[in-house]
């Protein structure tokens, strides 16, 4: 029977499988050296208030850069990571560097610090401790801290995990669902878990029209959803000014997309936040006091 289950495999195994199953293994087989190496990065996007355009937040998308200095974007990685339980490592360096970046930020504005979380590292236990160990390490109040997990992390009737939610609810962390509407999600998870923001996923973005008012069916339940359940909404992938209006005429709340900012290194988004509340830019730029 294993002699069959084997033929059948390689029946299917076509140039393209073979490809991605060597960029898997690859991936694997270098990750480990990877995170020891501190090749790992993390990148922010900017989010906004509709009200005002003004900047409230940042996500945290981790990014692998290569020694040549080509990036290797999450989508490649991550799912590898979560198979083989370098998730664990990998989403821990993650939380530690967000809570260093976030002290840093913190000291130019007030922002929302936006953390993606695996499935993986939810039903783990401890990561309510984790998560108290590196806002105490870098001294970032648990308010400016997001932690984002998808629709499937809802549907874990464990008692960890919702003993997880809660835990980070006392502590202060704020919690949101990620690509919401993609999933099975129903309103009883949501009640469940309390959590304090959805946000939209970008596929419900895409096909928002101006002029169709079916088109923003589904953005339009998830907001009137999360307003009954006093949640708020951000919506994802927001990449064109019709969007931003349909959004805003909604009565969505934030807004994240390449419209308004672009995932960026560190440095780039430290200047990027410069420019929006109008601190100098650097040094040089600040007018010398005379000696
Ligand atoms: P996500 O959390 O839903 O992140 C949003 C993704 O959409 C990002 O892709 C971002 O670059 C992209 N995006 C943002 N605005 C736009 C837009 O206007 N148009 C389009 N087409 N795309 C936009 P990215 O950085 O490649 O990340 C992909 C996914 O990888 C993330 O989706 C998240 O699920 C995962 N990921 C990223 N960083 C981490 C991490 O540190 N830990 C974990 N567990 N997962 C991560
Ligand atoms: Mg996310
Ligand atoms: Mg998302
Ligand atoms: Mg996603």
């Amino acid at each position: 029977a294993a002699k069959d289950g084997g033929r059948a495999t390689y029946h299917f195994f076509t140039p393209e499988l073979n490809r991605r199953a060597s960029d898997r293994m690859w991936t694997e087989n270098n990750l480990r050296r990877a995170l020891a190496n501190n090749e790992l990065e993390l990148f922010f996007q900017p989010q906004f208030a509709v009200g005002g355009r003004r900047l409230v937040g940042a996500e945290a998308l981790v990014r692998w850069r290569q020694p040549d200095g080509t990036l290797i974007m999450p989508g490649q990685f991550i799912p590898v990571a979560e198979d083989t339980g370098l998730i664990l490592p990998l989403g821990d360096w993650v939380l530690g560097e967000a809570c260093r970046r976030a002290a840093e930020l913190l000291r130019h504005q007030d922002l929302l610090i936006a953390v993606n979380l695996s499935a993986v590292q939810m039903r783990r236990p401890g990561l309510a401790d984790r998560v108290a160990g590196w806002l105490s390490a870098y001294n970032v109040p648990a308010e400016a801290l997001e932690l984002e997990v998808t629709e499937s992390v809802l549907m874990d009737d464990s008692e960890l995990v919702a003993e997880t939610f809660a835990q980070l609810r006392e502590m202060g962390v704020q919690l949101a669902i990620d690509d919401f509407g993609t999933g099975y999600s129903s309103l009883s998870y949501l009640k469940r878990f309390r959590v304090d923001k959805l946000k939209i996923d970008r596929s419900f973005v895409n096909e928002l029209k101006p002029n169709d008012p079916d088109s923003g069916a589904i953005a339009e339940a998830i907001i009137s959803m999360a307003r009954s359940l006093s949640m708020q909404t951000l919506a994802e992938g927001v990449e064109t000014e019709e969007q931003f209006s349909c959004l805003a005429n909604l009565g969505c709340e934030q807004i994240q997309g390449y419209l308004l900012g672009r995932p960026m290194p560190y440095d780039d988004f430290v200047s990027f936040l410069k420019a929006q509340t109008g601190e100098p830019q650097s040094p040089r730029d600040e007018a010398q006091p005379l000696s």
